[in-house]
């Protein structure tokens, strides 16, 4: 058994570690989740750095211009990025959509879209949830996406979903036939064109995140052309539910980094905060809050990166890749809470970073799939009837 990185994975890390450093600074992170409104996703000249030094979808194969980075790859940059913005670490993924249009695309498909995203010049956002509920997510659809000669036409609307205002293609699940009772056969994926005519994207307020725009879709009368569709007809729903290890590994990176980044701060301010003539970080209660942060974020790690190898290794990651989302996001919550405890005052103060962290935290432990219904596949993985 090997705990170590490769020498290759140190270098990686290390790269991303300065590239942070010096581009994603913690001012720089202020501001966007301050003027969220204002500023594009991530700011066009640190993506052309990050892309340079090949940080931004690593998942692209190289014989689609990219690095062809696997999991494990993957999971060491999101950590790095997501320890000092979580938002930006939404920016470097999209292994979701490469795994898409490299299992299920067509080779027209592979060659159009793979190297755009390798050199980021293309951006996809996923438009599954309905309005009427996220978790049970087909009952809750009514998005229909009606075959017309060369065409589909999409009517419906989505919600809460994230980076459709700047994605060139909106990934969309929809009804594609009306008579099939069983849900799960009759919805397919289509990439809707943004600046499609009966398109709109209307952005949300929110907590969490802020600089990772989440919105609301409506279709009427979109017109999608036939080669959009991703994938067979009617099978979008096995098609998105064998991707979803990647997703959950991807989240469980994200709230690694975020704990350790909170973790970092709250240390930092624990050896420096006095109180009763001491550091506050001598007083015991500080300490063991710091030791189980400290300890609980190296669980974290371990059962992401173990999930991300399995990944790689192409052994089944399914229990794994939902215990580690489900572990970290809860990781994430208790360490930005405590955390918050450490800072007192100071930490609800819009000026210092504990406050981000503690509201980025929240929503991961629900999207993008609730800690209740990660819990009740790995219930059902475990040989437990379904409950639901
Ligand atoms: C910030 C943000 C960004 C998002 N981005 C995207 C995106 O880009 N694309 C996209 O498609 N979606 C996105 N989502 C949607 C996300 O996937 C849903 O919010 C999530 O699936 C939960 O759905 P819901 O919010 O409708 O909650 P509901 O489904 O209404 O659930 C409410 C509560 O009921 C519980 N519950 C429901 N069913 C069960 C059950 N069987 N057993 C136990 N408990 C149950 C849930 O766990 C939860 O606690 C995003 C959401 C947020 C908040």
């Amino acid at each position: 058994m090997e705990f170590e990185l490769t020498e290759s994975q140190k270098m990686l890390q290390n790269t991303v570690r300065e590239f942070v450093e010096k581009e994603i600074t913690k001012e720089y992170c202020r501001r966007w989740d301050t003027n969220h409104e204002t500023m594009d996703w991530l700011d066009q000249r640190i993506r052309i750095k990050g892309i340079e030094l090949g940080l931004f979808c690593i998942a692209v194969p190289k014989e689609y211009g990219g690095l062809g980075g696997g999991m494990v790859d993957e999971v060491i940059i999101v950590e790095q990025v997501a320890r000092r913005s979580p938002t930006a670490a939404f920016s470097v993924g999209g292994r979701m959509f490469v795994e898409l249009i490299m299992q299920y695309g067509t080779e027209e498909q592979k060659n159009e879209y793979l190297p755009k995203m390798a050199n980021g010049t293309i951006g996809f956002a996923i438009a599954i949830t309905e309005p009427a509920g996220g978790t049970d997510v087909l009952g809750a659809m009514s998005t229909t996406a009606v075959s017309n000669g060369d065409n589909f036409i999409i009517n419906g609307q989505k919600i809460y979903i994230t980076g459709a205002h700047r994605a060139d293609f909106i990934c969309t699940l929809a009804i594609t036939d009306r008579n099939q009772p069983k849900r799960s056969k009759a919805v397919s994926l289509l990439f809707v064109d943004r600046k499609s005519k009966g398109l709109e994207v209307k952005p949300l307020n929110k907590l969490s995140m802020r600089g990772a725009g989440t919105n609301e879709v409506f279709y009427a009368d979109v017109r999608v052309p036939r080669e959009n569709l991703i994938g067979e007809l009617n099978k979008g729903f096995y098609q998105l539910v064998s991707l979803l290890n990647p997703e959950r590994i991807f989240c469980a990176a994200t709230t690694v980094g975020l704990a350790q980044g909170a973790f970092e701060d709250a240390l930092e301010y624990a050896k420096s905060r006095m109180a009763f003539g001491k550091p506050i970080g001598q007083f015991q209660i500080i300490q063991h809050w710091l030791a189980d942060m400290a300890i609980e974020i190296e669980m974290g790690r371990l059962m992401t990166y173990k999930a991300a190898w399995l990944l790689d290794q192409g052994k089944p990651a399914y229990l794994e890749a939902a215990a580690a989302k489900v572990c970290t996001s809860e990781i994430a919550v208790k360490t930005t809470t405590n955390a918050m405890e450490i800072f007192a005052g100071a930490g609800v103060m819009m000026e210092t970073d504990i406050q981000r962290y503690f509201r980025d935290a929240r929503q991961f432990t629900f999207a993008p799939i609730s800690n209740e219904m990660a819990r009740n596949f790995i219930g059902e993985l475990m040989g437990l009837p379904r409950s639901f």
